[in-house]
């Protein structure tokens, strides 16, 4: 599809800091005014109004925002938290996050900040080529969640949405095989555990209608390999989105030249790039890598500022060639999830991304099982992978992928090969790590 908004979308990317300029000062004034949270945090780093705070440029001297903190701000007569902005007479929306941690967190939206949302997501959304008439079928649980206002997006994009919801493969691929979608908004892990079965039963995916798979919910739809395998299981582009509910649904989006996803948020969000152990902040040139940090220009529910994402990107910079002139990223992991082996920095899912270098002979499923509670391990670093049902000797083909993991990635790892179909399979998000044996004791490097 042709961009949401060209005259948006296609402006230099230079120019965008200083169209943001004036939005960015505004919420800053607004956060003074109509945030007790940021008020306050703001005062005890020394900023007592919105001028001290100054502009964008000035940024990387403000507090950056930690998820646990707006958490610790939330009680019986908060309960969105301190952070909430506006009047609860002018929200249109009350979303709750999936928070794994007692009381639910709340994501308010006003009438505009649902409208930005709902733009985010199309810009998003239509940058994979999905075109107006065309059919898309999610397997999503909206419910309370925030992944309502991007499946709206659907909607506004004159798309026919056909909501299957989690955990119903039968009618999944009943809606694929009578309505024929052309397109099918999943997890990757879901897309993948689809693939097995239809080859399991013998259907034949890669001629029915589902031309792209737009993936979204976790990691893994840009990776090389994971991206082939998904491919060549469906007979589909695979296309890679991503948001966050305390900022805004689908704030990436890739395009049809699959080089990473677009900034889709501008005008309604700033990002930059930090190292996560140092909270400096890291240019975002072609290539760089760092945790996101994102902040709100015209939110009104509850606006963050700088706040720490835990999604570690790269990015890239350079002109791509659907003409969308926003920056593109790749999630590399979460930040919550890095594992440093000694003094070697690894993300789960890098190590995946070099055991599926081997598919066909490996399935695409595996386990990392950490020796200890805590980010340090000591070498090698269990792995079980799953190795296909043709391979005769799985001892050599791990000792192969241990090799390769070492020549990448500079850890030593003990691959232990399971047989294909052993590892739990979901349809929802994948958990790579699995800390259920590792020894309570930490270790100190
Ligand atoms: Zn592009």
């Amino acid at each position: 599809m042709a961009a949401y908004q060209p005259e948006i979308e296609m402006l230099p990317w230079s120019d965008q800091r200083k169209l943001d300029e004036p939005s960015y000062r505004k919420q800053v004034k607004y956060l003074f005014e109509k945030s007790r949270f940021f008020r306050d945090k703001l005062r005890q780093h020394g900023f007592n109004n919105a001028e001290d705070v100054g502009g964008l440029d000035d940024l990387g001297a403000v507090p950056l925002t930690e998820k646990d903190e707006l958490r610790a701000s939330r009680s019986d007569a908060d309960p969105v938290g301190t952070y909430l902005a506006a009047p609860m007479s002018e929200l249109t929306r009350i979303f709750s996050t999936s928070g794994t941690t007692g009381l639910p967190s709340y994501v308010p939206l006003t009438v505009s900040d649902l409208d930005n949302w709902v733009t985010t997501s199309c810009r998003s959304y239509s940058a994979s080529g999905a075109e107006r008439g065309e059919a898309i079928v999610s397997t999503y649980n909206a419910g309370p969640f925030v992944a309502g206002a991007a499946l709206e997006a659907f909607n506004r994009l004159g798309l026919c949405h056909i909501p299957v919801g989690t955990g119903n493969t039968e009618r999944l691929l009943a809606a694929i095989k009578l309505l024929k979608p052309s397109t099918l908004a999943c997890t990757p892990s879901y897309a993948l555990h689809l693939a097995e079965i239809g080859a399991a039963r013998g259907l034949d995916l890669p001629s029915s209608s589902i031309q792209r798979i737009m993936v979204a919910g976790e990691p893994g739809g840009g990776e090389p390999a994971m991206r082939e395998k998904l491919q060549q299981g469906w007979g589909a582009k695979v296309y890679e989105a991503m948001g966050l509910g305390d900022i805004s649904v689908s704030l990436w989006g890739e395009c049809e030249d699959q080089a990473g996803m677009h900034f889709s948020g501008r005008g309604f969000v700033h990002f930059e790039l930090i190292n996560p152990e140092s909270g400096a902040v890291v240019p975002t040139t072609e290539g760089a890598t760092g945790e996101l940090v994102l902040t709100h220009l015209k939110h009104q529910g509850a606006p963050l500022l700088r706040f720490r994402t835990r999604d570690h990107v790269m990015v890239w910079t350079e002109r791509c060639r659907c003409g969308r002139t926003s920056p593109r990223i790749r999630c590399i992991g979460r930040t919550d999830d890095m594992m440093i082996v000694r003094g070697v920095n690894v993300f789960p899912s890098a190590i995946r991304e070099v055991v599926n270098r081997f598919a066909p002979d490996v399935t695409g499923v595996m386990s990392i099982r950490p020796g200890a509670k805590g980010v340090k391990q000591a070498p090698p670093l269990r792995i079980l992978v799953e190795t296909a049902k043709h391979i005769a000797e799985p001892g050599a083909l791990a000792e192969r992928i241990e090799k390769e993991i070492r020549a990448t990635l500079i850890v030593t790892t003990k691959v232990e090969p399971v047989a294909e179909g052993t590892l739990p399979r979901t349809d929802y998000k994948t958990r790579l790590i699995d800390f259920s044996e590792a020894a309570a004791t930490l270790v100190d490097d």
